[in-house]
C-alpha cells in the first residue's frame, strides 16, 4: 500500500515518493531557547519523532535534523532580565529541553545545528543573495526583497497583496516593500554581534534555518516540519531565501502540526496559558514516575491526529492512563497468569494479529493517523481477551507480549516492563508482592506503609544485584518523592528513615 503524506504546500495527501529510494532527509524547525518548554513544544518534537520512527519501522534510512535557535531578540531579553550572559541563557534551555524531551522518550535527531555554530554558512547565503541583487543592504541590515522572488506566496498560497492586508507590517518606510524581511541585522551596543560584510550584527531568524538545513542535507530535500504557525511568514520566507540562493527546488513536502488549546485557544507563551512539559510531569495526580507519565503523555498527545488542535484538560492524562493501564494490564496478566495453560486458541491467534498488523499499517500509511492506530490496538487487546478465556500456549503468550512491544515502539508506548509500570504507582502489583518474599502477605494500606517501603528496598537491591541500575535508581527516586531517604550501608544492607 502506498504511503500517504499530507503536503501543506498542494494542501493535499499525496503518495509519498523520497529523493533516493529508501531514504528520508528531514528538517524540522526546534524551539528558541530562552524557556521551559510547553506542551505546545512536546507536540511538536513528539509528531516528527512519530515520523522518524515510523519511517525507520517501515524499511527507511532516515537522516533527521533539527535546530536549536540559540540567539535571538527573546534570548537576549531574558539574559538581561536575569542579569547573565545570553549564551548562558540558551545553554541552559537546551539543557532543560533535552531532560524535559527525554522524559517523552523523545528521541535524539542526528544532527542538532545551532545557529551560532554555523555564521560561516549564514554569512555565505546572505552574501550570495545580495550578489544576485535578491537582497539589498540598508544601513547595517540586509533585507530580502519580497518582489525579485515571483513565487513567494506559494507556501500560504496567497499572493502578495493578499499576504499583505493580512499581515501585521511594523511600518519601516526605508525597506522597499513592507513584507521584506530582515536577513542581518546590525547589533545594538552591548548585544551579541559577528563581523559581515555590512558591519557586525547577527542573523535574522529566518535565514539560520534556510542555512542550516542547506549545509545538512543539501539544496532539495525530502520533509520540512514544524509547528503550523510556522507556515507564515517563516517557512515561506525559507522557501524565498532558500530557491532564491540554490536555483533549485527547497524541500518537496511540507508538514505541520497543530496547535496544543486550552479552552479552544492555542496554547503560547505569549497568551500565558501554558502549561511546561516539567509542570505536567511534577504535578500529574498519577502515575508517579517520569517514565510512565512519559508513556502516558505521548499516549494522550497521539490520541488526536497531529494536523488537528489538541485540547489539554486536567483529565487528559489521567484519561491516557486509564487507556495505557488496560495494555499493562493485558501484558502481565500474559507474563503472570498460567491458571488457564492450554493452546486451543493459538490458531485463532494468528487471525488476530493478521488483522491487527493491517489495521496498524493502513493507519499510520495513511497521514501518520495516530488516533485509529490506537483504536487498533485496542480492538486487538479485545480479540487477546477473547483467545485468553479460550486458552493460549505460554509461547503464544509471548509472541503476543513480543508483538504489542514492536508495534508499540514506533509510537514510543509499552515499552516499559511491567515492574517499571506497577512499582512506580503507589500501588504495587501481584508481580511485586510475590517479589516482596520472605513470605509476606502485603496488602498496601497506610498502616502497613512500612512494609512497603521495605518490599520496595528489596526491589530495588534485587535489581542492583542484576545490574540494573536505572530500575533501582527510579526506586530510589520514587521513595525519596515520597520523603524516604536511604542510606546503603557497608555491610551490604539499606536504611531508611523520613
Ligand atoms: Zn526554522
Amino acid at each position: 500500500m502506498p504511503f500517504l503524506l499530507y503536503n501543506s504546500q498542494t494542501r493535499k495527501k499525496e503518495i509519498f515518493t523520497p529523493l533516493v529510494p529508501g531514504k528520508v532527509s528531514m528538517y524540522v524547525c526546534g524551539v528558541t531557547v530562552y524557556d521551559d518548554c510547553h506542551l505546545g513544544h512536546a507536540r511538536s518534537a513528539l509528531t516528527f519523532d512519530i515520523i522518524r520512527r515510523y519511517l525507520e519501522f517501515s524499511g527507511y534510512e532516515v537522516r533527521y535534523v533539527r535546530n536549536f535557535t540559540d540567539i535571538d531578540d527573546k534570548i537576549i531579553n531574558r539574559a538581561e532580565k536575569d542579569g547573565i550572559a545570553w549564551d548562558e541563557i540558551s545553554e541552559r534551555y537546551i539543557q532543560n529541553f533535552y531532560r524535559d524531551m527525554g522524559a517523552l522518550s523523545i528521541t535524539k535527531p542526528h544532527e542538532e545545528p545551532r545557529a551560532t555554530e554555523h555564521m560561516p554558512d549564514i554569512l555565505r547565503m546572505v552574501e550570495g543573495l545580495v550578489n544576485k541583487g535578491t537582497a539589498y543592504q540598508l544601513e547595517g541590515d540586509v533585507y530580502f526583497s519580497v518582489k525579485k522572488f515571483p513565487g513567494y506566496g506559494q507556501l500560504s498560497g496567497k499572493n502578495l497583496e493578499e499576504l499583505q492586508a493580512g499581515a501585521r507590517v511594523e511600518v519601516d518606510t526605508r525597506k522597499q516593500d513592507p513584507m521584506d524581511f530582515a536577513l542581518w541585522k546590525a547589533s545594538k551596543p552591548g548585544e551579541p554581534a559577528w563581523d559581515s560584510p555590512w558591519g557586525r550584527g547577527r542573523p535574522g531568524w529566518h535565514i539560520e534555518c534556510s542555512a542550516m538545513s542547506v549545509a545538512a542535507l543539501g539544496p532539495t530535500f525530502d520533509i520540512h516540519g514544524g509547528g503550523k504557525d510556522l507556515i507564515f511568514p517563516h517557512h515561506e520566507n525559507e522557501i524565498a531565501q532558500s530557491c532564491a540562493y540554490t536555483g533549485k527546488e527547497f524541500a518537496r513536502y511540507w508538514v505541520h502540526n497543530g496547535f496544543v488549546t486550552v479552552d479552544k485557544e492555542k496554547m503560547s507563551k505569549s497568551l500565558g496559558n501554558f502549561f511546561t512539559i516539567r509542570e505536567i510531569l511534577e504535578k500529574s495526580p498519577i502515575p508517579k514516575s517520569e517514565a510512565a507519565i512519559g508513556e502516558c503523555l505521548r499516549y494522550y498527545l497521539l490520541s488526536t491526529h497531529y494536523r488537528s488542535d489538541l485540547n489539554f484538560s486536567e483529565k487528559s492524562i489521567p484519561e491516557a492512563k486509564v487507556a495505557m493501564e488496560n495494555i499493562y494490564g493485558l501484558i502481565q496478566r500474559l507474563e503472570e497468569d498460567d491458571s488457564r495453560e492450554s493452546n486451543q486458541a493459538d490458531e485463532d491467534f494468528g487471525q488476530v494479529l493478521k488483522e491487527f498488523t493491517k489495521k496498524f499499517h493502513e493507519s499510520m500509511d495513511d497521514d501518520f493517523n495516530t488516533p485509529k492506530t490506537l483504536a487498533a490496538i485496542h480492538e486487538f487487546r479485545g480479540g487477546i481477551n477473547k483467545l485468553l478465556f479460550k486458552g493460549l500456549s505460554d509461547q503464544m503468550r509471548k509472541t503476543i507480549i513480543d508483538s504489542l512491544r514492536k508495534y508499540g515502539k514506533p509510537l514510543g508506548l509499552f515499552q516499559l516492563t511491567v515492574l517499571q509500570w506497577n512499582a512506580i504507582v503507589m500501588r504495587p502489583s501481584p508481580a511485586i508482592i510475590s517479589l516482596m518474599a520472605p513470605p509476606v502477605k502485603v496488602v498496601v494500606e497506610s498502616s502497613n506503609e512500612d512494609q512497603w517501603i521495605e518490599g520496595q528496598i528489596r526491589l530495588r537491591n534485587e535489581a542492583r544485584a542484576k545490574k540494573d541500575f536505572s530500575t533501582a535508581d527510579q526506586i530510589r527516586k520514587e521513595l525519596a518523592d515520597q520523603g524516604i531517604i536511604l542510606e546503603d550501608r557497608p555491610d551490604g544492607t539499606t536504611r531508611w528513615k523520613r
